[in-house]
């Protein structure tokens, strides 16, 4: 059993628990596992033999008891019971994402915004994974408790980028922002900035209990703005915590898609955001996918392998997802 699709199942169990409040503290445990599995990736085989299970970090009796059932038979009779009881089963249509295809996250932090490391060692952490590219996304100026970055600042960081890129060497440091989308839909950055970026990722951080409809016209206004190539975590929501924000979403999938913006599945598990029902709504509106872990350490890169089942479960074929084209094929770098 390769440690990453374990990962996946603990990491889906987690989801799925964390849809019962009852069940968030274990739903946190499932995740944190999940999450040392995708960093450590131990041999579970020999660990399972040698009845060692528990030896790997977070993972006590019960978890343990799930994966000796996954290295045994291959599948997790709790995960489909999970999906049983929360009318989630699985479906035919689902697709593989295959993830030795992954060229690179596009949204990341450094400690320029909230991040807790320096560029160069996420840049470090992203080569080791084998990525070609990692988008550099820090915060806009509005989230001011974290520092966010005004055009001073980002012509600033730019000539960090430039040095990073050639200590690291053969990985692409994208040259991006994390934007804020305002109560109206405009965007925290001036058009002239937003338009150097190699990528823009907007997204709703406040005041996500908008009225349906003026967040509708926000959502529209932000997908409309040419300089977006990505709605960052597009609902806001924290599942088991924070309930996203409601909008007319077919209509704003759609114009996402008319517009060449791409939604995101925000790996983080406390984000997990779109949610695979709307990711599958997002996928019939003709939209593209980035699948990204929005790490603000070099260890959150890891959300990424151990999440992507939702775009799995979601249908999505790997063809729509951004992260698997190589960095040539990335329009919005030239757009
Ligand atoms: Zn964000
Ligand atoms: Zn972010």
């Amino acid at each position: 059993m390769d440690a990453i699709a374990a990962a996946q199942v603990l990491s889906e169990i987690g989801y799925l628990l964390r849809q019962d409040p009852k069940e968030v503290f274990r739903a946190k445990a499932f995740s944190a596992a999940a999450w040392t599995l995708a960093v450590e990736r131990p041999d579970l085989d020999a660990l399972h033999t040698a009845n060692k299970l528990t030896t790997i970090e977070g993972v006590g009796a019960g978890i343990a008891k799930v994966l000796a059932g996954l290295v045994e038979t291959g599948r997790s009779s709790y995960l489909e019971r999970l999906r049983a009881e929360t009318g989630q089963p699985a479906r035919e249509d689902e697709s593989i994402i295959d993830l030795t295809k992954y060229q690179g996250d596009l949204h990341s932090h450094t400690d320029w915004s909230d991040g807790r490391a320096t560029m160069l060692e996420m840049a470090r952490a992203a080569k080791a994974l084998g990525y070609k590219y990692l988008g550099v996304t820090d915060h806009s100026p509005r989230i001011k408790v974290v520092h966010g970055l005004d055009a001073e600042r980002l012509l600033a960081q730019s000539r960090e980028r430039e040095q990073v890129e050639k200590e690291v060497g053969g990985l692409a440091l994208l040259q991006g922002i994390e934007v804020d989308i305002l109560e109206d839909g405009s965007l925290d950055l001036p058009d002239p900035v937003l338009e150097l970026l190699d990528v823009v990722i907007a997204s709703p951080h406040v005041k996500l209990r908008q009225e349906e409809s003026s967040m509708t016209e926000r959502m529209i206004r932000a997908v409309s703005n040419p300089n977006v190539d990505v709605i960052g975590h597009p609902t806001g929501r924290r599942p088991g915590s924070r309930e996203g924000a409601t909008y007319d979403f077919e209509k704003v999938f759609r114009e996402a898609a008319r517009h060449g913006v791409a939604l995101e599945i925000d790996c983080d598990p406390a984000r997990m955001d779109l949610s695979p029902e709307h990711a599958r709504l997002a996928l019939e509106c003709g939209c593209n996918f980035s699948l990204d872990a929005d790490a603000h350490a070099p260890a959150e890169l890891a959300y990424v392998p151990m999440a992507a089942w939702l775009a799995g479960r979601a249908g999505i074929p790997m063809d729509r997802i951004l992260n698997f084209r190589p960095l040539e094929a990335l329009t919005m770098i030239a757009k």
